[in-house]
């Protein structure tokens, strides 16, 4: 069973007492079914099954013999986490509240453009770490996620956006089944039930939902070489980022071995403030953190790092700031992600006034890097960046100190303590 990065187990998607098919990556698959008497050929034939066609049972997997079926279905379930709730924002933005087998939730949110849409995927339950400014981290109940429960955001959201090619009979059966409603089960190329999708909505994969992804490096590595693969989910690397507080002695290996994008939750230019509201800083300084950046396998011109820089109010968002942001990225292929900050209860920060949100992307811009201002999607039903938590609260002051004592807590028993 895969670790995290504090070697706490992470807990396997099991039902019943028998394994999840879902996160075996193609070995790991194939031992299973050689264990079961099957011969190899049939992994390629089932992980086909699993990850091109989205099945949701064994009975699906008509070119295998019914005793292979069945002796499948013995062992193994392909299962998907339940979801606790399904909001859909007046923009298009989905989020859903996922239950995974011990309980625990985690948010997904797919957020479409016209003709692409990127699914912002969680990496763990709540986060060890406690940015202020960011929603997760003052949860307190706190696990990876193993790497199925990884890939089955991905499978969970293909279900509901019908995007699994599949024959229509099943694709239909499928849907219904999964309690996907009838509106997302109509859109074909054709116009008509069945076919494949006219326009693919799941395109790119964010890691920028709930925790930190290099604190649970195994299980995502494994999760996105399973969506990777170009016979099943086929989300390629460079569709896929990564988004990091900054684990420095993680960055090089996941730029090796992954060769996804990298996007750097920067938020400050200076230590002194970074380590206030980001304490990973404290462990990880800004110098270190641009030095991986720096050496990072694969960035280039043409493959730019995306530097993360939440507008707050009064804190960061000076000329003086976005001038020091420009020195410090010179030398670095960077492009520059300037988010409004997303309220959420109890949060002590207010977002930047737009017009010095644009005074400080023009002075990035005239220094030759790109500099967007992140469109915020889903905030109505809190999916915007920063905003997930697997409950929603209003705060009492007793309440605003408890969780000032619950931080305290998570940064002592990270070593991160002012
Ligand atoms: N743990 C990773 C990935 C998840 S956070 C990381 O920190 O990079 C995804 C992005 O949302 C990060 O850049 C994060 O800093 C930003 N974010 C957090 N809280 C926010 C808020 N309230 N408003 C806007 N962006 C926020
Ligand atoms: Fe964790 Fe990222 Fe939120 Fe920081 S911004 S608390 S690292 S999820």
């Amino acid at each position: 069973m895969a670790r995290d990065a504090h070697g706490k187990k992470s807990v396997p998607l099991e039902v019943d007492g028998k394994r999840n098919l879902i996160g075996l990556d193609f070995d790991e698959l194939s031992a299973a079914l050689a264990a079961l008497g099957l011969e190899k050929f049939r992994t390629a034939q089932v992980w086909s099954w699993l990850y091109s066609r989205g099945a949701r049972d064994f009975a699906a997997m008509t070119d295998l013999a019914k005793p292979a079926r069945e002796k499948l279905a013995e062992h193994y379930v392909i299962a998907r986490p339940s979801v606790s709730q399904h909001q859909k924002s007046k923009d298009g933005t989905q989020k859903w509240l996922l239950k995974m087998a011990d309980g625990q939730e985690v948010e997904c949110v797919h957020i479409p453009e016209t003709d692409r849409g990127a699914l912002c995927v969680s990496s763990q339950v709540g986060c060890t770490l406690t940015c202020r400014f960011c929603h997760t981290g003052t949860q307190r109940l706190v696990r990876s996620l193993d790497a199925s429960e990884i890939v089955a955001q991905v499978m969970l959201a293909k279900d509901y956006l019908n995007e699994w090619d599949v024959p229509a009979q099943s694709r239909l059966r499928g849907a219904c089944e999964a309690g996907v409603p009838q509106s997302s089960r109509a859109r074909t190329k054709t116009g008509k039930p069945g076919g494949s999708p006219a326009v693919r909505l799941l395109t790119n994969i964010v890691m920028m939902g709930m925790g930190e992804p290099l604190f649970n490096y195994e299980n995502v590595a494994k999760a996105l070489r399973i969506v990777m693969r170009g016979d099943g989910i086929a989300i390629g690397k460079r569709r896929i980022t990564l988004s990091t507080s900054g684990v420095v002695p993680l960055i090089e290996r996941c730029g090796a071995e992954l060769g996804v994008n990298l996007a750097i939750s920067l938020h400050a230019v200076t230590d002194e403030l970074r380590d206030q509201i980001m304490p990973i800083n404290r462990k990880y300084p800004i110098k270190e953190l641009l030095a991986a950046c720096r050496a990072y396998p694969g960035a280039s011109n043409a493959r730019r790092i995306t530097f993360e820089y939440v507008m707050l109010k009064g804190v960061n968002d000076s000329p003086a700031d976005a001038k020091q942001l420009v020195r410090l990225l010179r030398g670095i292929p960077a492009k520059i992600n300037l988010i409004p900050f997303n309220p959420w209860p109890g949060t002590p920060f207010e977002c930047s006034e737009r017009n010095v949100i644009e005074k400080f992307g023009d002075i990035v811009n005239a220094a030759g890097y790109a500099s967007p201002i992140r469109a915020t999607r889903g905030d109505d039903i809190m999916a915007a960046c920063g905003q997930l938590k697997s409950a929603s609260m209003k705060l009492s002051a007793a309440e605003r100190a408890a969780i000032d004592r619950l931080i305290a807590e998570k940064d002592r028993a990270q070593g991160l303590s002012a």
